[in-house]
């Protein structure tokens, strides 16, 4: 089976960008499973579903049908076939998503979907446990860092009406989640290569990782 690059750090290290630039650069499929966890939120907040209930997200979380395309040129993300790419970025998911992804019923099923996807080979998988339980067989694994100040000005940079200090006060939060909760928290996994991208632009990043790949 082909290669498979598993790109693992907190939010605003840089990993969407890195990872598209990585795929694209070699000619491998993109596989963004945060997207995955955004469009699972956004589908339990269109049915009311009480996200502070991790059993009712349990009883809820086999039901959508999440897929996923894997073209680095244009990634996309679409629940029960509807396309949710857009909403799957705003506020509202943003600030649930963590809260969804905790409940065990939740990553058992994602997981089970980015196997599939991963299994194949030739692709770069981006998220917060892929090194450690979805591909930890990859033959490349990078955690991406920066600094928490670096983070939150490249994530308002993105983002339009929000403060340096909003997102890093948010991110920070989303991360303590991320890092603390019970199952598969994010975490370096074994064979985990550590790239600190504070001081680098993009394409310093995607080098660093080509290189790797080379090795
Ligand atoms: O990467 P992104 O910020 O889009 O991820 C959104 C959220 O999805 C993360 O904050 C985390 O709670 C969850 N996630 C996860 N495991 C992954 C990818 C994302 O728990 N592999």
């Amino acid at each position: 089976s082909g290669l498979v690059v598993a790109m693992d750090g907190p939010s605003g290290s840089g990993k969407s960008s890195v990872s598209r630039g990585v795929a694209r650069a070699l000619g491998l499929r993109y596989l963004d499973t945060g997207a995955m966890y955004r469009a699972m939120t956004w589908w339990m907040l269109q049915q009311g579903v009480d996200l502070a209930d991790p059993a009712a997200i349990a009883a809820r979380s086999g039901e959508p049908s999440i897929v996923s395309g894997t073209d680095p040129e244009g990634p996309t993300i679409q629940v029960d076939g509807v396309d949710v790419g857009g909403p799957i970025r705003e506020a509202e998911v943003t600030g649930a998503v963590s809260a969804v992804a905790a409940v065990p019923e939740v990553r058992a099923r994602l997981v089970a979907l980015q196997r599939e996807l991963a299994g194949a080979g030739d692709i770069v998988v981006e998220g917060r446990d892929i090194g450690s339980v979805v591909c930890p067989d990859a033959a490349v694994k990078v955690y991406l860092t920066a600094s928490a100040e670096a983070r939150a000005r490249r994530r308002s940079a993105e983002l339009t009406g929000s403060t340096v200090e909003a997102q890093q006060a948010d991110m920070a939060r989303r991360d303590t989640l991320d890092s603390t909760r019970k199952t598969d928290p994010l975490s370096m996994a074994d064979g985990a290569v550590e790239l600190d991208t504070t001081a680098l632009n993009l394409e310093e990043v995607i080098a660093e990782v080509l290189r790797l790949v080379k090795e």
